[in-house]
């Protein structure tokens, strides 16, 4: 075989299949390039989904003529010595520019902050131009035109644009994320513009920027160290959870990574609060040494290797299980006000409907009193005596309670308990609004906290059942049960083997009050049959607690005294994480009284 040496071009072809995958990488090399020359603004471009041209321009150190003909040679870089482990520039590799120039009709123009001009190189398919002066302003631009001309096989595999021109909104907005101080722009004539000013240090007002209000809204703030490893950034609140992973972001020393491990540390950090398929949302900055981290695993550089990922995980589920259970009882607002858009305000006398919608709004300044004016017909005899119009309202399956909000309860953080309807919800008063809680989710929470607590402290009480139940099993499944007997009884199920083919339930957790043993034995059947065996006894044992507490939660569908509902609420505000149900169901939502009189055009 004759082996020969490969032309340059190629060995930038090939190196570009990695590099530029698509015009959203592009995007990328070239906005990171920015970043690294020091850009406080950068200004990207696209046509065709970023096929047919991108453009960044940005106000960084630029370039000088000497440096700009190097600039597409392959391996030139001016961000590495001879180190690799000390990196804390994003790009290194000097291989994003001549990959491009490979692949793709490339120009570069660039001017020194200080130069009287400025200048120029092209790079169409491989062949370099000459450098030629060129007016410009300081900083540099970059020019991407016809994506892959010059590879066929790979243009076959571009998306729509609209595919390609969401990637690249992606891109952008995983990179302005770390950045707050860089105003970052994206325009084209098929695209929706984007565009995020600078927040200066105000991180979170970035991520709002970037992520929605909401975000911020739903979010705890993290900061946690551990040795020499820092863990910043914000975590969305259980309840305010997606049907995808596409909003958790991280980040090492400020590079974007898409790295498993601690994806699936923030999976695991959620596991108990969070129901299947949904996913938390997050924003992580991880710090730390560059020599401790390996950024060079793929030339992409998204993939990352810690020298101890185990710290780095630990460090995460901690923090995150830590922030979680410090502000564990904060529900999602976005279900209020979910809630709120789902209120119909129906008018009952159509006839007059202008009227009554131009009064409201006229008095929108106005306060209590004068609102209750006789003339507003809506409000005759309502105002007046609204308990006993309450009272006199006769679902069958509502009831109220009508004493006074006692005063030390409304204080506290859930309210004081005011009325039960439906026999699952709590209304309670708090200082500043009205919040509704699901007693079933919420009582779910709260035992299986304890069983938690019990797990490891063994005082867990149990009920012996006056005539044990016998519960028909196939011999697997029996096998199955028996081996976690031990961790049952722990947990205040004592379950015996009764002959082939059958169990015995002796006792059930106090906790959980008369239950039906037969099918809590089932389902806990059915669940250690799809546990994988790489997740720790632990996991498991949560997953049997929070199996029983679902089983255990008498209070759906109970009357109950206002004493033992503010009992309850004064339970979930000393329990960790009762703002959700162990499904992630919210346990209750909170309607502030602005939202309220919102509701009444009285804002
Ligand atoms: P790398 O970023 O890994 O060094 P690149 O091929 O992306 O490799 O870029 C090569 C070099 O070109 C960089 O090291 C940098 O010196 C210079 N460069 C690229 N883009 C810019 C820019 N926007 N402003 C100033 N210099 C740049
Ligand atoms: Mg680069």
């Amino acid at each position: 075989m004759t082996i020969k040496r490969l032309s340059d071009t190629l060995v930038n072809q090939i190196a570009a299949g990695e590099v530029v995958e698509r015009p959203s990488s592009v995007v990328k090399e070239l906005v990171e390039n920015s970043i690294d020359a020091g850009a406080t603004r950068i200004e990207i471009a696209t046509a065709s989904g970023g096929k047919a041209l991108l453009r960044v321009i940005d106000n960084g150190c630029g370039m000088s003529k000497d440096e700009l003909r190097l600039a597409i040679e392959r391996h030139c870089t001016s961000k590495i010595d001879d180190r690799l482990d000390d990196i804390s520039s994003l790009g290194f590799r000097g291989e994003a520019l001549p990959s491009i120039g490979s692949v793709s009709k490339l120009n570069i123009r660039s001017r020194l902050p200080d130069a009287e001009i400025g200048f120029e190189i092209s790079v169409t398919g491989g062949s370099v131009s000459e450098v030629r002066p060129r007016a410009t302003n300081p900083g540099t631009l970059i020019e991407v035109r016809d994506l892959f001309f010059a590879t066929p096989a790979r243009l076959k595999f571009m998306k729509s644009d609209r595919a390609e021109n969401t990637a690249i909104a992606d891109v952008i907005k995983r990179i302005a994320i770390a950045f707050p101080h860089i105003h970052f722009s994206l325009t084209g004539p098929d695209r929706s513009s984007l565009e995020f000013k600078s927040t200066g240090d105000d991180q979170l007002a970035r991520i709002s920027q970037v992520l929605g209000r909401d975000f911020a809204d739903n979010t705890i703030e993290i900061d946690a160290v551990r040795e020499t490893i820092s863990l910043g950034g914000y975590i969305g609140v259980p309840t305010f959870n997606r049907g995808n992973s596409l909003h958790q972001f991280a980040y090492v020393n400020g590079r974007p990574i898409q790295d498993k491990m601690v994806l699936s540390a923030l999976r695991a950090a959620y596991s108990d609060r969070l129901p299947k398929g949904r996913y938390p949302v997050a924003v992580l900055f991880i710090s730390l040494d560059p020599a401790l981290v390996d950024v060079n695993v793929h030339p992409a550089k998204a993939d990352v290797r810690f020298r101890d990922p185990q710290m780095v995980r630990g460090l995460i589920i901690g923090a995150i299980r830590q922030s979680l259970g410090i502000s564990g009882d904060r529900s999602s607002s976005t279900a209020a006000s979910d809630m709120i858009s789902a209120f119909r305000v129906e008018d009952p006398t159509p006839a007059s409907a202008n009227w009554q919608q131009r009064d409201f709004t006229s008095q929108q300044s106005g306060d209590w009193t004068a609102d209750r004016s006789p003339s507003r017909p809506l409000n005759d005899g309502f105002g007046e005596t609204p308990q006993s119009t309450f009272m006199s309202t006769e679902a069958p399956s509502a009831r109220f309670e009508t004493q006074e909000a006692q005063p030390d309860h409304v204080q506290k953080r859930l309210g004081a308990a005011r009325a039960q309807i439906h026999e699952n919800y709590i209304l309670s008063q708090t200082e500043n609004g009205m919040i509704i809680v699901d007693q079933h989710a919420a009582h779910e929470r709260i035992v299986y906290e304890r069983m938690k607590k019990s797990l490891f402290s063994n005082e867990v009480a149990a009920q012996a059942l006056l005539i044990p139940e016998i519960i028909d099993f196939s011999e697997d499944e029996c096998d199955r049960l028996m081996q976690f007997s031990e961790d049952f009884t722990k947990l205040g199920l004592t379950i015996e083997r009764f002959g082939p083919g059958a169990i015995a339930v002796r006792e059930t957790p106090a906790i959980l009050g008369e239950t039906d043993a037969a099918a809590l034995l089932r389902q806990l059947s059915d669940e250690i049959a799809e546990w994988d065996d790489a997740s720790g006894l632990a996991q498991k044992l949560e997953a049997v607690a929070s199996t029983m507490a679902c089983h255990g939660s008498v209070r759906s569908g109970r009357r109950m005294q206002a004493d033992e509902m503010n009992a309850l609420l004064r339970q979930m505000e000393n329990t960790p994480g009762s703002g959700q149900c162990n499904h992630g169901r919210p346990t209750y939502i909170e309607l502030g009284l602005e939202e309220i009189e919102k509701l009444f055009s009285r804002r």
